[in-house]
């Protein structure tokens, strides 16, 4: 059974049966004649490091794993799909609002602009008060730790030597 969850779509996780190697199987399905276990793992490649017995149960409760030791991260970052789908038709729209109508579009991207900068602002301040670190705010980014800090350091957090 491989367990998704809509707000990570590049993520599917499954109690791979583990090889008497001590590998994990590539896959759930992968014909495994004998194996000695169950670990979680992901399409991603993490991989629990924790064993469960090769029993039904023991398939379950490394199901449970990926759930409980592999999303809560990921979810945290990960805006909700309905949120993300609003997001790209609004991309969409404007794409050709600036076909037919540039001039348009120019007052409207101008007004996401400045409120775009003012939201990005406040999200990382946000997120660092909830405690994240530069690296995880650069990773919800797409850029580097380095970019992130010097792109949002305050001279509070500098002054502190906050990281
Ligand atoms: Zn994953």
């Amino acid at each position: 059974m491989t367990l998704k969850m809509p707000d990570i779509p590049d993520h599917e996780g499954f109690a791979a049966p583990v090889l008497p190697t001590g590998e994990p199987a590539p896959s759930a399905s992968a014909f495994t004649k004998t194996f000695v276990g169950y670990q979680a793992t992901c399409s991603c490649g993490w991989t629990d490091r924790r064993r469960f017995p090769a029993t039904p149960e023991g398939a379950k409760e490394a199901e449970y794993r990926w759930w409980s030791r592999h999303t809560p991260g990921l979810l945290a970052a990960a805006p909700p799909s309905w949120l993300v789908i609003k997001s790209n038709l609004l991309c969409e729209q404007i794409v050709h609002l600036a076909a037919d109508r540039p001039l348009a579009a120019l007052t409207l991207l101008s007004q996401v602009e400045s409120w775009q900068r003012t939201l990005l602002d406040q999200a990382v301040a946000a997120a660092r008060e909830n405690g994240a670190s530069w690296a995880e705010v650069g990773e919800a980014m797409g850029i580097s730790k380095q970019s992130a800090h010097e792109r949002f350091r305050t001279p509070a957090s500098t002054a502190s030597g906050a990281e």
